[in-house]
C-alpha cells in the first residue's frame, strides 16, 4: 500500500476549520433541517433532492463519510446503507426490472444468492449464476436483456478470485453494468473502478468499522452507473444511523494498520495450515500454489485476513474435537472485527458450478491478537483432530 493511501485515510472525510478546530466532524442527528429563510428553502431544493433539506437525505456526518468512502474506492459517488446485505439488494434493485436478465457468481454471499431467488425472481427479474472462473468467456452467456453481472471476488467462503479486467471488457461489449462485492480486500486492496467495475459494494460491518460493533454497507459507483443508481438508491428511504457512521468514519483512520495486521496473521496461519495431515487444502489467494494467486497478484495490493481450510474429515466428533480445542478463534458469523474466528461452513452452495472438495469447509478470521499465540492455539486445535481422525479410522479398519 502506497503511503499516499496511508494519509487519505488520516485526511479523508475531515474539515475542523468547519467545526470549531475538532479534529473529527461532529456527529449530527437529526430529521428536520430549518431553512433560514424561504429563499435558502427553495435553494436547498436544487442541490440533490426535489424535497428540500431533510435527515433522510443525509448529514455533514454521513456525507463526510461517503465522500471518503468514494474517494478510497475511486468511484465518483457513495451512498450509505444500514447493513452490507441493504447495500447488496439495493444495488440489485435499483439496477434490474421486469425482463431483465442478471448473471451472478456463484461464489456469492449466501444472504445476496437468497435475496435474488426469493425477491428478484419474484419480481420477474431472470436470475443466472455463473462459474467464479469463467473469465472473458463470460460473453456466451450474456444477452440483450443482461442488465447487470455480479461479482465477488475473492469469494468470501471459498476465495475464488475472478478476473475482473476480462469479465468487464465482456459486460461493456454487451452495454451492461458490472458490480463488486469488494468487502474482503476492502478500498484499500483492491480498487474495482481501476479493473473495470461500475459498482463497488462494501459490508463496511467488516473491515472498515473493524470492532464488530455495528453494521454498515455502501455502495459507490462511477459515473455512468450513477446517472441510473444515484436517482433511484434514494428512492427506497433505507437511512443508517449517524452514531454507526461515526464509528465507521473513525474505523477508516486505522483501517491501513489493522488490514495489514490482519494480512500478516492471516498469511502466517494459511502457511502453516498447509503443512498440516488433518488439512486437504487452504484456500487463500496470497499463497503462491493457490489457483487464484497469479490473479490475485496482478489485480489487487494486499490480503485481508479472510481465508479457509479443508479439514480432512465431516464427522460431528471431529468438529467437535477441533472447535472445542480453540482458545483464541471465536465461532461466530461476520468477520472483519478485532478478534480471530473460525465458522464451520461444511459445503458451500453452488448451482452453476462444482465444488471439488472432499471434507468440511472451515472459515478463519485471522484477529489482532499475537500471532504466534493464534498459530500455536490452531495446530494445537488441528493436532487434536488429527488425533480423532487417525483413531476413528484405526477403529473403522
Ligand atoms: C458480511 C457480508 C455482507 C453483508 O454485510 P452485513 O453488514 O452483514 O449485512 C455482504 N457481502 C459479503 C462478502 C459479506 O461478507
Amino acid at each position: 500500500m502506497s503511503h499516499s493511501q496511508d494519509t487519505l485515510l488520516i485526511q479523508t472525510g475531515r474539515n475542523p476549520a468547519a467545526y470549531a478546530g475538532y479534529v473529527n466532524p461532529p456527529l449530527f442527528r437529526g430529521s428536520t433541517i430549518l431553512a433560514e429563510s424561504y429563499e435558502s428553502w427553495e435553494a436547498a431544493k436544487q442541490t440533490g433532492n426535489p424535497y428540500g433539506n431533510y435527515g433522510r437525505f443525509g448529514s455533514p456526518t454521513i456525507r463526510a463519510f461517503e465522500e471518503a468512502i468514494a474517494g478510497l474506492e475511486g468511484g465518483y459517488r457513495c451512498q450509505v446503507f444500514p447493513s452490507g446485505l441493504s447495500a447488496c439488494t439495493h444495488t440489485l434493485m435499483g439496477v434490474l426490472g421486469s425482463g431483465d436478465h442478471v448473471l451472478i457468481t456463484d461464489n456469492v454471499y449466501g444472504p445476496t444468492r437468497s435475496f435474488a431467488d426469493g425477491m428478484l425472481s419474484r419480481l420477474g427479474v431472470d436470475v443466472e449464476y455463473f462459474d467464479p472462473l469463467l473469465g472473458a468467456s463470460i460473453a456466451s452467456l450474456l444477452r440483450p436483456q443482461t442488465r447487470l453481472v455480479f461479482l465477488e471476488s475473492p469469494g468470501s467462503l471459498s476465495f475464488e478470485v475472478c478476473d475482473v479486467p476480462a469479465i468487464a471488457q465482456a459486460v461493456h461489449a454487451a452495454g451492461s453494468l458490472l458490480a463488486i462485492d469488494n468487502s474482503w480486500a476492502s478500498p484499500l486492496f483492491f480498487k474495482p473502478f481501476t479493473r473495470g467495475a461500475d459498482i463497488s459494494i462494501q459490508a463496511a460491518t467488516k473491515y472498515i468499522l473493524g470492532h464488530s460493533d455495528a453494521l454498515l454497507g455502501t455502495v459507490t459507483c462511477n459515473e455512468h452507473a450513477w446517472e441510473a443508481l444515484g436517482k433511484r438508491l434514494p428512492l427506497f428511504g433505507e437511512t443508517a444511523g449517524p452514531e454507526d457512521v461515526n464509528l465507521a468514519l473513525r474505523g477508516l483512520r486505522t483501517l491501513g494498520v489493522r488490514l495489514r495486521q490482519h494480512q500478516e496473521n492471516g498469511i502466517a496461519l494459511a502457511t502453516a495450515l498447509g503443512d498440516h495431515p488433518a488439512v486437504v487444502r487452504v484456500l487463500h489467494p496470497a499463497l503462491q500454489n493457490d489457483p487464484g494467486h497469479a490473479l490475485w497478484k496482478r489485480d489487487f495490493l494486499g490480503a485481508s485476513g479472510l481465508f479457509a481450510f479443508v479439514l480432512d474429515s465431516e464427522s460431528p466428533q471431529v468438529l467437535s474435537c477441533f472447535f472445542g480445542a480453540l482458545r483464541h478463534f471465536g465461532i461466530g458469523l461476520s468477520w472483519g472485527g478485532f478478534e480471530s474466528l473460525a465458522l464451520p461452513v461444511g459445503r458451500p452452495k453452488r448451482t452453476a458450478s462444482a465444488w471439488p472438495h472432499q471434507g468440511t469447509l472451515i472459515r478463519v478470521h485471522a484477529g489482532l491478537e499475537d500471532g504466534e499465540e493464534l498459530l500455536a492455539d490452531m495446530l494445537g486445535a488441528l493436532d487434536s483432530a488429527s488425533a480423532r481422525i487417525t483413531r476413528d479410522r484405526r477403529d473403522a479398519a
